[in-house]
């Protein structure tokens, strides 16, 4: 385990599972969101890289920002935003935080400016009142 910083690429199954999580533009629990909110009748731009953290959905006439997070890059207070890899603990841990730290201080600049941003996490998208939570948030 020491002085070993990179993920064991010779696991094809953990890899497997991290790269089925990458967080990456349009991923798929993202591609739900989008679908909703634009069944819905509401309109959005994409991953606007002049606000903090590029936000997923910016809705700019309702001042508006949704956030689709993959549970375990942004560590989520659920089970698999939890888990960690049994191998390279230390480098995923770090890794975590980072993100974390990034998501607060994108957050914080977003509020800042006026934004109101709503977090949808991975493990919600089956739910079924989350229609309902995007229509509240957004009217
Ligand atoms: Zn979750």
């Amino acid at each position: 385990m020491i002085g070993r910083l990179k993920p064991d690429r010779d696991d094809p199954e953990f890899r497997n599972w991290v790269m089925s999580r990458v967080r990456s533009k349009g991923t798929r629990p993202e591609m739900v969101v989008r679908k909703m909110v634009f069944s819905m009748g509401y309109r959005y731009r994409l991953h606007r890289k002049d606000l903090p953290g590029t936000p997923d959905l910016v809705l700019p006439g309702r001042r508006s920002i949704i956030l689709v997070n993959g549970c375990f890059w942004h560590s989520h207070d659920c089970k698999l935003g939890q888990r960690l890899p049994k191998s390279n603990i230390e480098y995923w841990v770090d890794k975590k935080m980072k993100n974390c730290k990034r998501d607060i201080l994108s957050m914080k600049s977003l509020n800042n400016l006026g934004w109101r941003v709503m977090v949808i996490w991975e493990c919600e998208i089956k739910n079924e009142n989350l229609m309902h939570s995007i229509r509240r948030f957004l009217n």
